[in-house]
């Protein structure tokens, strides 16, 4: 990609990306409309843009087999990740997506440490991973019910009052080991405000189509905004580092939020900047006498190499006389 792009795509998340150790106080730092003086119709030609170049860097990414990428997404109810994850990963190869949801944990998942589902469905080498809902449920719902915490039947010396620093503290490191083998950890919290959830879950009730997603748990969650608000707050003070950061996408304007994650990733995977493999000398030199084989089987009347032939500038041969 043109270093002119990167940089514009770096200029436009900058506003969005958590300095590491700032403190964050989300309603005072980050408004859910901001849109960068965007207008929706200029919004589907960049979009068409981002989406895109993280095609033809899951290309490369695949092909070089050595980085992984993880996207955490984080919302609250109706803050739109699956829209964003079905329109950012329109254009890529379902072979090299992973998309992973969590849910409430089972009884087998609850039988292990906390981390221990998400280690299971990680990205392998050459692959994007999207956590839609990630580990940081577990400083999130897990901090907001804390019956939750109840059920995971910790040991005595790993509650207490200190339980989310050290949670803080286990995640940033587990975080850092996965960048430092090659697994870039990048974090996507869709800022909603509470009048546009209101009207969204309107929507869904209003409208027969979408009643299959309203959830009468999800309007009753809204009595927890303030404490939800808090722990995001707390959540993005704590975790935003240099090696993982987090971006507060602004998530009232859909098509904006949408935006803004396919350009996180993009600038993620720039920062990479996968490599397709190229072969030495002795290999090629391996593929030129091969190439001979192939074009000696060529039937009569047929190119030697029909792919040359036609695109490349080397001389032609056609293969004379019959059999
Ligand atoms: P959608 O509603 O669009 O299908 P969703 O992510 O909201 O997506 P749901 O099945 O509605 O999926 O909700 C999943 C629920 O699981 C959420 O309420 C979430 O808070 C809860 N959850 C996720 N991780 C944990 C956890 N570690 N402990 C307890 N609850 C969790
Ligand atoms: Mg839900």
């Amino acid at each position: 990609m043109a270093d002119d792009r990167a940089e514009a795509i770096a200029r436009f998340i900058a506003p969005l990306r958590v300095e590491p150790g700032s403190r964050v106080d989300l309603a005072r730092d980050f408004d859910p409309r901001y849109r960068a003086h965007l207008k929706k119709r200029d919004g589907a030609e960049l979009l068409r843009t981002g989406v895109e170049l993280l095609a033809e860097y899951q290309d490369r990414l695949a092909a070089q087999d050595t980085y992984g990428v993880l996207l955490c997404l984080q919302a609250l109810d109706a803050g739109g990740k699956d829209g964003t994850i079905r329109h950012v990963m329109s254009g890529v190869n379902p072979q090299g997506v992973k998309v992973s949801s969590f849910k409430v944990p089972s009884s087998e998942e609850l039988d292990h440490d906390y981390l221990w589902r998400y280690n299971l469905r990680l990205p392998g080498r050459g692959e994007i991973g999207i956590f839609n809902r990630s580990h940081y449920e577990e400083v999130l719902v897990v901090r907001v019910h804390p019956e939750n915490l109840e059920r995971q039947r910790l040991p005595e010396a790993a509650r207490g009052p200190d339980v989310w620093k050290r949670r803080y503290r286990d995640i940033n490191r587990w975080e850092r080991h996965l960048t430092d083998n090659g697994f870039k950890v990048v974090k996507v919290f869709l800022n909603l405000s509470r009048e546009e959830q209101r009207i969204r879950f309107l929507k869904r009730i209003d409208l027969p189509e979408k009643n299959w997603k309203f959830s009468a748990a999800d309007v009753r969650e809204r009595r927890f905004w303030d404490d939800y608000q808090l722990a995001f707050s707390e959540m993005l003070s704590a975790t935003s580092t240099e090696w993982a950061p987090w971006y507060v996408v602004p998530a009232d304007r859909k098509w904006f939020a949408r935006i803004c994650a396919a350009a996180v990733l993009v600038h993620t995977l720039a920062g990479i900047d996968p490599q397709y493999p190229t072969v030495g000398a002795e290999a090629r030199k391996q593929l030129r006498l091969v190439r001979r084989d192939l074009e000696d089987e060529a039937p009569p009347g047929a190119e030697a190499d029909p792919y040359e032939a036609e695109h490349g500038k080397g001389k032609k041969r056609k293969k004379k006389g019959s059999r």
